[in-house]
């Protein structure tokens, strides 16, 4: 790698947070939820990327949003249901 492209790497990688903020929906709301007490709190993606996520009762807030999984954990016993079969 030459200098050059190592500068290149650096800069793009120093984008990264702000790219993985907009390629998906679920980043671009910018909300996050516990699923402990219900809780939920506007966050700004990109910078939560950079610095980490909020936590709330121990643990790291989702981007899942609580009807997102249910969804997510019906699919899962449903895919697991067919496992077995
Ligand atoms: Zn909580």
């Amino acid at each position: 790698m030459t200098l050059e492209q190592a500068k290149k790497l650096a800069e793009s990688m120093k984008k990264l947070p702000d790219t993985l903020a907009t390629c998906h929906p679920k980043l671009t709301r910018g909300q996050v939820w516990c699923f402990k007490c219900g809780r939920s709190q506007k966050v700004n993606t990109a910078e939560c990327f950079r610095s980490g996520w909020p936590k709330c009762c121990g643990e790291t807030m989702s981007i899942d949003s609580p009807e997102e999984r249910g969804e997510m954990i019906l699919k899962r016993f449903i895919e697991e249901k067919e496992k077995v079969r």
